[in-house]
């Protein structure tokens, strides 16, 4: 079972239990998949054995359209069930990086079809990972992250800008999903998402001092 990694270099002491994923949390980004702002957020989970880490390049399953979601991730730090938000504030352990990696095309089908999107979103390898920056009750509502490809920029996250904030978002996630520590949410991704191809070099960049460069092949 993998580990979040701290910038120290250390692993957190206990595995990624689940990551939880929230769809359409940037109003922008919905708007550009031709999606309905939704009025709850859309939860999904990806497993333990998707997670790779993002600083050892990123690897494309074969004959598929895979595109890019650069999302701000948080590591839970302490058990959230029920959580208020400042209880779930006060849990966040670190703040990194991560690709949701979407099978574009697969998606839609299962989307126009009614059905779960597990296969387009959880498979082997789809939640690669940066380090954690370690933080302590930090403010989640003035965070920003960009992503380049190819040295240009393609998505800038403002958490400001995000449908639900974090910490309301892990406070409603807790009253679904008990998060365990070491577990991981992402957030959401902002506008400018697209497909991905072999010899992209990506560089992602944070506010809060999560800094990575990536290929992939
Ligand atoms: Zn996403």
């Amino acid at each position: 079972m993998m580990h979040a990694r701290l910038l120290t270099g250390e692993d957190f002491p206990a595995p990624v239990s689940k990551v939880v994923c929230v769809g359409r949390n940037y109003a922008e980004h919905a708007k550009e998949l031709n999606n309905p702002v939704p009025t709850t957020p859309i939860l999904f989970i990806k497993p333990n054995s998707s997670l790779t880490r993002l600083e050892d390049g990123v690897a494309l399953p074969e004959g598929q359209n895979v595109h890019y979601e650069a999302e701000l991730a948080v590591l839970v730090g302490r058990k959230l069930k029920n959580a208020s938000e400042d209880e779930a504030k006060s849990a966040v352990a670190g703040l990194g990086l991560a690709l949701d990696l979407t099978l574009r095309e697969v998606q839609s089908q299962l989307k126009e079809k009614g059905l779960p999107w597990e296969i387009a979103k959880a498979f082997d390898g789809a939640c690669p990972l940066s380090s954690f920056q370690p933080v302590d009750n930090p403010d989640l509502e003035d965070l920003e992250y960009r992503l380049s490809i190819n040295q240009e920029l393609r998505q800038h996250g403002v958490t400001a800008q995000m449908l639900t904030p974090i910490a309301r978002l892990l406070a409603y996630t807790s009253n679904i999903f008990t998060l365990e520590p070491g577990d991981v949410v992402l957030t959401g991704t902002p506008a400018g998402v697209g497909q991905l191809h072999a010899g992209d070099q990506l560089e992602l960049d944070a506010s809060f001092g999560v800094k990575v460069s990536a290929k992939v092949r």
